[in-house]
């Protein structure tokens, strides 16, 4: 087979958009964020013969789970303004190993760095995603402003949290009819924090890291971004209002939730919304 140029994969090209957008929405301060993207091998093929061997690096944790799957990820350090200026040297494209407590490099990387330091919180939550959605492909974790802001002064519980960023937009309940979910604060970079995160990933695509950021789960790179966008969003309102200093005069109630999850055919995660009389 022809191998073509893997700078002009679909897949390179949309890590740089992203990137580049998360940098954009001032949500990628220096190199804060990371992204890993499921890619078929079938895919990877195209661009690059996998019958050699490549470089093997150990893992802190083991992942069964996910042997043989191949991620290309955001290597750590890497400011997100330049990943699409130098692809070859921001990101990296790794194969997890039969046992899972390894992986190959088989692209990227080229002066010699490593993948985020959060490869522990991308790869437990892409094990726990993919067991529930085989069409899984992106995780993606940002430093988003309002999201962080708003766990100052907001109760950083499941239920509260979801409920008040499902009453600032209309159709948030509808683009994440399944909640956000809110970690404590917790050490950046850690196997636990990867636990915690996909422990909550279980039931819920969004998961809050207070005064951090906030990480989300998706089908494709515009899906997980959008998941983001919106609850970014909302959060965004939310801290207006509270800036106003102004009493609340009136808001979406429950019962208009239910309404709209009617509507749109989508299923409240339980226990959020009072129930209907
Ligand atoms: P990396 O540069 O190692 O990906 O870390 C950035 C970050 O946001 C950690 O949470
Ligand atoms: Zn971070």
């Amino acid at each position: 087979m022809n191998i073509h140029n893997i700078l002009t994969a679909p897949f390179i090209h949309e890590m740089c958009e992203a990137t580049n957008q998360l940098w954009r929405y001032g949500w990628a301060e220096r190199n804060g964020g990371n992204i890993s993207y499921r890619i078929p091998a079938e895919e990877v093929r195209y661009y690059l013969s996998l019958d050699r061997t490549f470089p093997v690096s150990p893992l802190s944790f083991q992942i069964s789970e996910l042997a043989g799957e191949i991620f290309l990820v955001s290597g750590s350090g890497k400011y997100f303004k330049n990943v699409q200026h130098n692809p070859a040297d921001c990101l990296a494209l790794i194969r997890i190993s039969a046992e899972g407590d390894s992986y190959e490099l088989l692209w990227g990387l080229e002066n010699g760095d490593v993948p985020t330091s959060e490869l522990a919180s991308h790869l437990k939550c892409h094990q726990v995603r993919l067991a529930q959605d085989p069409q899984h492909r992106v995780i993606l974790h940002t430093h988003a402003s309002a999201i962080s802001a708003m766990t100052f002064v907001h109760p950083l519980e499941d239920r509260a949290f979801t409920r008040t960023l499902w009453q600032m937009i209309t159709e948030c309940l509808v683009v994440f009819p399944d909640g956000v979910a809110v970690l404590p604060w917790m050490v950046a970079g850690t196997n636990e924090l990867g636990d915690a995160s996909a422990a909550k990933m279980r039931d819920c695509r969004i998961v809050v890291w207070p005064h951090h950021g906030i990480m989300s789960a998706g089908q494709s790179m515009d899906d997980a971004f959008g998941l983001i966008e919106t609850a970014e969003k909302s959060a965004d309102i939310y801290l207006k209002i509270c800036s106003t200093n102004q009493p609340i005069l009136q808001k979406i109630t429950d019962a208009q939730l239910w309404d709209l999850a009617a509507a749109f055919q989508v299923a409240p995660k339980a226990g959020v919304l009072e129930e209907e009389k």
